[in-house]
């Protein structure tokens, strides 16, 4: 699988000594994970990523034998699938029902159709074939019944803008349960920190190669949705890799949707959905969910929730 290396987030720096802390790099889910743990547990972090790695062998879009294939494979009838897909599947259709489906898993024959799945090589699909596949962009025909998982026929899911956040929930799952109480774990940009003296994190500048700003967070999780890593030019317009799955098009004008809340898994799923609803709609979501804050860089300029600001300890 290509390695994507994300600089979506610089862990800037601990402000506790570093001697404390130890970091080890992987590569998964198409991208390099770094997982941080004290420096007298250092094998935590192996156990941590096996959590990493199942999520990704189960959700992964490449492997025949993924549960998401295996579902794409058969739809129209029910497949069995590990408990996690089914947790993580059931997770993504309360955002999506929450979103009013700008986020939406059954955009995954648009998401082949453009190349999304096999970057960087993305393309502007031929009209009636986009046509047809908006079709079957429908996330309530998704059933899940215990750990089985039906999609309507002829539909394809994705699993792709929800599965690195659960894969990272997980992992800090693995490691809240084996006794550790500082960590960072992050996958392509997408983390969860638990740090007692608090972590800096910066959120990266959408154009251009700096930074916007600098996030303190002590625990919780950060994702970032953006244009500026996997994108693509059609007749001279930039088109961005996620797609608005009631027009079946890609999104024009965001930037950069950065999110904030407890969980990984629903911070990168909202990271996308605000990503399509853009600030105008997302920030009326964004309050109704209480322990969830967005920053929005958009074409016409920044916004962000009320709550963002006080995680933001410097803006460049
Ligand atoms: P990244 O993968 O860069 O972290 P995201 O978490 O936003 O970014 O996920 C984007 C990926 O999710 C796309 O590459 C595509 O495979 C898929 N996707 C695109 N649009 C949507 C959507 N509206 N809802 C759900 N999945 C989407
Ligand atoms: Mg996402």
């Amino acid at each position: 699988m290509r390695a994507r290396i994300s600089l979506l987030f610089l862990i800037l720096a601990l402000s506790c000594s570093k001697e404390k802390y130890t970091k080890r790099t992987y590569l998964a889910m198409g991208t390099v994970v770094n997982i941080t743990v004290p420096a007298d547990s250092p094998d935590a972090a192996d156990s941590a990523f096996l959590a990493i790695h199942l999520v990704d062998s189960l959700m992964n879009p490449i492997s025949p034998l993924s549960d998401v294939n295996r579902i794409n494979g058969n739809s129209g009838r029910w497949v069995r699938v590990s408990p996690y897909t089914a947790r993580c599947i059931r997770r993504a259709l309360e955002i999506a029902e929450l979103t009013e489906g700008a986020f939406d898993p059954t955009v995954g024959r648009l998401v082949h159709l453009f190349h999304f799945d096999r970057a960087p090589d993305f393309r502007m699909p031929p009209e009636d074939s986009l046509r047809i596949a908006r079709d079957y962009v429908d996330f309530r025909k998704i059933e899940v019944s215990g750990d089985s998982v039906r999609i309507g026929r002829g539909q394809q899911i994705t699993l792709a803008a929800i599965a690195k956040g659960f894969a990272v929930d997980l992992a800090c799952e693995k490691l809240d349960s084996m006794g550790v109480t500082g960590y960072i774990v992050e996958a392509g940009g997408d983390l969860r920190v638990r740090m007692p003296e608090g972590a800096k994190i910066g959120i990266r500048s959408p154009r251009g190669e700096g930074l916007f700003g600098v996030l303190r967070l002590r625990k919780g999780a950060v994702c970032t949705s953006g244009d500026y890593e996997r994108f693509f030019y059609f007749r001279g317009k930039r088109y961005s890799h996620i797609i608005d799955p009631h027009t079946g098009q890609p999104v024009e004008g965001e930037l950069s949707v950065t999110v904030i809340g407890p969980d990984a898994t629903t911070v990168d799923a909202l990271s996308t959905a605000l990503f399509v609803m853009g600030s105008a709609k997302g920030l009326e979501l964004l309050q109704e969910l209480k322990s969830y804050e967005a920053l929005f860089i958009e074409a016409e300029g920044v916004n962000m929730s009320p709550g963002f600001r006080k995680y933001l300890e410097e803006v460049f």
